[in-house]
């Protein structure tokens, strides 16, 4: 043999022990029924499979509060999900308006232009989000065939509160409407029927607080036609919706679906039914607005303005003469617990999703933060 193995580290030994918790912006803690349903492998095809997958599409029709059965699954992160929305909608010379509030809408613009769209961004006022009127002047300047939009922005904590109304403008012009609810959907409303989103998704690592690699999208029925009848060339293999369909819809091969991942899904959805969508938004809001009033008794102002404030991801400004980046490593060495830092912005920022809201995890996330900044002060 030319190479020989290298010495042996068992995980245990790589892991951090005790675990960290995750208070950051995804992945999220795991509940006890996805860590054990995300262990499991068995065959993808077959009769088993076939009820999960229904059982999963049945969950998610009243996750996403659609009557569509086009529901499917993706072995990829949800930007995977974002890819397979816009490989669907766009092609050289088709027009998108892509709505810019950061790092993850702006994605959708990267992806557009990859796919030879013609693009363009909107950016809304400062430390604000988009507003339906400006979005209409925007949607009545061109005539364009795709919008997107993301829910709830992660990187800086705004949320497009006024996203009901663009959409409905939207779609009245014959736009179609693509929506990121990957930190919203599950933790706050985004009734997919009801608000009239054609293709919205999510990942399996955020609000529905399954596992990361695994997302999840729904196209409307007629959106879904559409994208059947369409001539032009699907760009992609594994992100190409039809083929992705023998599998979600007849149960046949396509590649070999995330079988764990799968599992994890159905869990995560499950817990959320067993919840119902009012209390678990119910216990969103309150966890939520607790973390932010420990936040401001800490003496941290929040980043985004109370009316467009997202609470699913909280955006803290950092303390000045404080590095966020050391702040946040002497939380996780000293108290286990992981904050997220930014992207540019100097911000920290708090998650508030699936089993991140809890009292008690708020209440650790709380005191190490406190903890951090007396120790930089
Ligand atoms: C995390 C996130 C994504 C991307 O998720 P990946 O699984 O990393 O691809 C997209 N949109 C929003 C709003 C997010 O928070």
């Amino acid at each position: 043999m030319k190479y020989s193995p290298p010495k042996d580290i068992p995980l245990s030994e790589i892991l951090p022990n005790p675990p960290i918790l995750l208070m950051g912006a995804g992945p999220v803690p795991t509940p006890p029924e996805v860590k054990l349903a995300s262990s499991i492998v068995f065959s993808h095809l077959g009769p088993t499979m076939r009820e999960i997958i229904k059982r999963l599409q049945l969950m998610g029709q009243y996750v996403f509060q659609t009557s569509s059965t086009r529901i499917l699954g993706i072995a990829g992160p949800a930007s995977g999900a974002m890819e397979m929305a816009m490989a669907s909608l766009v092609w050289p010379g088709r027009k998108v308006l892509v709505l810019n509030l950061g790092t993850f809408s702006a994605r959708f613009g990267d992806m557009a232009r990859g796919l030879g769209a013609d693009v363009t961004e909107l950016f809304p006022e400062p430390l604000s989000c988009f507003k339906a009127t400006d979005v209409k002047a925007a949607l009545e300047k061109d005539k364009f065939d795709v919008i997107t939009l993301t829910h709830g922005e992660t990187s800086c904590g705004i949320k497009n509160i006024e996203l009901e109304e663009i959409a409905r403008i939207a779609k009245a012009m014959g736009v179609k409407v693509v929506v990121d609810a990957v930190v919203t959907l599950s933790c706050m409303p985004v009734p997919m029927d009801e608000w009239g989103i054609d293709i919205m998704f999510t990942g399996g690592q955020k609000g529905v607080s399954a596992i990361p690699g695994i997302a999840l999208v729904a196209f409307s029925e007629s959106c879904f036609a559409e994208i059947q009848a369409r001539t032009e060339k699907m760009p992609h293999w594994c992100l190409d919706v039809r083929r992705a369909w023998k599998f979600w819809g007849l149960g046949e091969y396509h590649y070999t679906a995330p079988v764990p991942g799968i599992l994890a899904l159905h869990e995560g959805l499950r817990l959320i039914c067993l919840e119902t969508l009012e209390k678990r938004f119910e216990r969103h809001t309150q966890s939520s607005l607790a973390l932010q009033r420990g936040l401001q008794e800490l003496g941290l102002e929040m980043y985004a303005p109370e009316y467009c404030r997202l609470h699913s991801v909280v955006a803290v400004k950092n303390k000045p003469g404080v590095v966020a980046k050391d702040l946040i490593q002497f939380m996780i060495q000293q108290h286990h617990v992981e904050i997220s830092g930014a992207f540019g912005l100097d911000i920290v920022r708090i998650g508030q999703m699936g089993e991140q809201c809890r009292p008690e995890n708020v209440a650790r996330t709380l005191a190490a933060l406190k903890s951090g900044y007396a120790h930089f002060a």
